[in-house]
C-alpha cells in the first residue's frame, strides 16, 4: 500500500452528542467513539494491507504479552532494560524493520564506544592523557605532545597497554570515559546536573580520537554502516564542525571545508557500496553557552556553506543543554541575520528539552516557532504549549522524538508518561530518533522506536503507528520533494519486502 510522502489531510467528524441518555449509553455509539479516538492516533489513518493485518495481529498479541508481563520494560531505566529489551519479540521485529530516516544524531555520539575503544585506540600513535577531574583525552601524534592546561602528561597507549596487567578490564575503563552507560544509573547519576556533567565530559574525551582525519573518514562511514545494519536508510547529522577541527598526525589543522568535503565523499562511498542506503546530510551546530557574537559568526558562515554546499547542508540548530544554556530568544540578533540579509538558512532547533515550565528556558518552543524552525528536537515541553502545539501541527513542524535520551537525561523515568503520548494520541506530527547512540549505549534507531512503540503508543499502537512514524521521516527531512518522493519509492519497496518476510 503505498503511502502519501506529503502532509496527511486528516479531517474527522465529530459525533453529535445524541448517546448522552439517562439509562445504559448505546454500546454501539460507543464502539464508534473508540474507533473516531483511534482514528486520531498517530498511523490512525493509515489503512493496512491483507498482508499488513496479518502481522498487525501478531504484534497486537506480542503487545499484549509485554503489557501484562511481571517488568514492564519503558518504566525502567534503560541501561537495566537494554539486556531484557534484547530478548523481546517486539524489538526484533523492529530490527527489520525498515524505519526510514535518523533526524536527530549528534555527530560526536554517532558510533558506538566499543568500536573506539578496540579499533581506534589500537591504532598507532595514539596518545592518553588522564585529566584531574577523572576523565581522559586523547591525541594522535607522530611525538610526544606537549603538556597543555589539561593535561600534563601523555602516555602512548601501546606502551601503556603493554604493561597493563589486564588489558580488558582496561578497555572497560576507557569505555566508562565515552559513555553514560552504567549498571547502576540511579545512584550514580542522582540529579540532572550530574548526568549532564558527565554527558558533557564524556564529548570532551571522544573529541580527540573522532576529530583525528584518518579516524573521521573511517568514523562516519562505521556510523553509516551501523544505521544501515539497523535498516535505517538516511540521515540528518547535527554536527559542530565550527567548534572542532579536524587534525592530522603532524598537528596541520583542517578546516571546516575539508571537514564536509570528507563527509560528502564518505556519504558518496558508502552510497556506492550500498546502494539501498538513500545518503545523508548535515546540520550544523554551534553551542548554546557561546556569546550572541560567535553564534552570529556561527549563523554567517552557515549561510556560506549552505549556499556552498546544498546537497550536504541542510540547515543550522543551537544545541547543549538548554536548562543551563542561552535561551533561543537571546540568540535572536544572530539568528535573524539570514532573514536580515534576505537569504535562506533553514533551522532545525532543540527547543523545549525542559521540564522547567514557564521559564525562559521553556520559552524556547515558541521561540523557535518564531524563527520558522523545519522541526523541533525533543519537544519534551510542547504539550504544555497549546499555541506552539497549534502552530506546530498547522505548520507540519514534526518533533524529533528521543525517549531513550528524555530518560537517561531524566526528565522523565517511566517512559509511559512521557508527554509525547499526548502528541501521539491526537497524530502530532512525529519522528523517532536517537539524539547520541554511543552515550546512551543503543545503536540505529530500534532501541528508540521500541520505546515509542511500547511505552509511549501502547496498545494503542499498530502497525500503522510504526509505518506512519517510518515515513515521517521522510516527510519531514529536509530533502526537496523530488528526492524525498524518490526515498519514499526506496522505502515501499522495503517495507513490501519486510512484510513478506515477517509473515
Ligand atoms: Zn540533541
Amino acid at each position: 500500500m503505498v503511502m502519501s510522502i506529503s502532509q496527511p489531510v486528516v479531517t474527522f467528524v465529530l459525533l453529535p452528542w445524541l448517546w448522552v441518555t439517562n439509562g445504559m449509553p448505546d454500546p454501539t455509539w460507543r464502539d464508534m467513539l473508540i474507533r473516531q479516538e483511534a482514528s486520531r492516533h498517530t498511523g490512525g489513518q493509515v489503512t493496512l494491507t491483507t498482508a499488513e493485518q496479518k502481522l498487525d495481529t501478531y504484534l497486537h498479541r506480542l503487545m499484549e504479552q509485554e503489557m501484562s508481563a511481571a517488568q514492564f520494560l519503558p518504566a525502567i531505566h534503560f541501561f537495566k532494560a537494554k539486556p531484557l529489551i534484547q530478548k523481546s519479540s517486539i524489538f526484533k521485529l523492529l530490527q527489520k524493520m525498515p524505519k526510514g530516516a535518523a533526524l536527530h544524531i549528534h555527530s560526536s555520539s554517532l558510533v558506538s564506544v566499543d568500536w573506539l575503544v578496540k579499533n581506534v585506540t589500537y591504532r598507532p600513535h595514539c596518545y592518553i592523557c588522564f585529566t584531574w577531574d577523572n576523565s581522559v583525552r586523547f591525541l594522535f601524534s607522530d611525538r610526544q605532545p606537549f603538556p597543555r592546561w589539561d593535561c600534563f602528561y601523555w602516555q602512548l597507549l601501546e606502551t601503556l597497554r603493554a604493561r597493563i596487567q589486564d588489558p580488558i578490564e582496561f578497555d572497560n575503563s576507557l569505555m566508562q570515559h565515552l559513555t553514560l552507560f552504567t549498571e547502576d544509573p540511579d545512584g550514580e547519576y542522582p540529579s540532572q546536573d550530574v548526568v549532564w556533567e558527565k554527558f558533557e565530559k564524556a564529548f570532551i574525551a571522544a573529541a580527540g580520537l573522532i576529530t583525528h582525519a584518518p579516524v573521521l573518514r573511517d568514523y562516519f562511514y562505521k556510523g553509516l554502516e551501523e544505521l544501515h545494519q539497523d535498516n535505517v536508510m538516511y540521515l540528518e547529522l547535527r554536527s559542530g564542525l565550527s567548534r572542532v577541527c579536524t587534525y592530522e598526525l603532524d598537528g596541520t589543522i583542517h578546516d571546516k571545508v575539508w571537514s564536509l568535503k570528507t563527509f560528502q565523499e564518505v556519504v558518496n562511498k558508502f552510497t556506492a557500496d550500498h546502494p539501498d542506503f538513500f545518503g545523508a546530510r548535515i546540520i550544523l551546530s554551534v553551542h548554546r553557552a557561546l556569546s550572541v557574537s560567535v553564534v552570529k559568526a556561527a549563523v554567517k558562515e552557515a549561510i556560506e556553506l549552505h549556499k556552498d554546499f546544498p546537497d550536504v547542508v541542510a540547515g543550522f540548530d543551537v544545541v547543549g543543554r538548554e536548562d543551563t544554556g542561552r535561551s533561543l530568544w537571546y540568540f535572536r540578533e544572530a539568528l535573524s541575520l539570514p532573514a536580515d540579509l534576505g537569504v535562506a538558512l533553514p533551522y532545525f532547533f532543540h527547543a523545549g528539552e525542559t521540564d522547567k515550565e514557564g521559564t525562559d528556558v521553556d520559552q524556547n518552543i515558541l521561540d523557535a516557532l518564531l524563527f520558522n524552525t523545519r522541526r523541533i528536537g525533543h519537544g519534551y515541553a510542547l504539550a504544555h504549549h497549546p499555541l506552539a502545539k497549534d502552530i506546530s501541527r498547522n505548520r507540519s513542524v514534526a518533533v524529533e522524538l528521543c525517549p531513550i535520551s528524555n530518560q537517561v537525561l531524566k526528565l522523565v523515568s517511566d517512559l509511559r508518561n512521557h508527554p509525547a503520548a499526548v502528541l501521539m494520541s491526537e497524530g502530532h506530527p512525529l519522528v523517532i530518533s536517537s539524539d547520541d547512540p554511543s552515550l546512551f549505549g543503543t545503536t540505529g534507531l530500534s532501541y528508540d522506536f521500541y520505546q515509542a512503540f511500547v511505552g509511549i503508543g501502547g496498545l494503542k499502537s499498530n502497525l500503522g503507528t510504526l509505518k506512519e512514524l517510518a515515513v515521517n521521516s521522510i516527510r519531514y527531512s529536509s530533502l526537496a520533494s523530488s528526492l524525498k518522493n524518490t526515498a519514499q519509492v526506496m522505502f515501499e519497496k522495503k517495507w513490501d519486502i519486510f512484510i513478506a518476510t515477517c509473515l
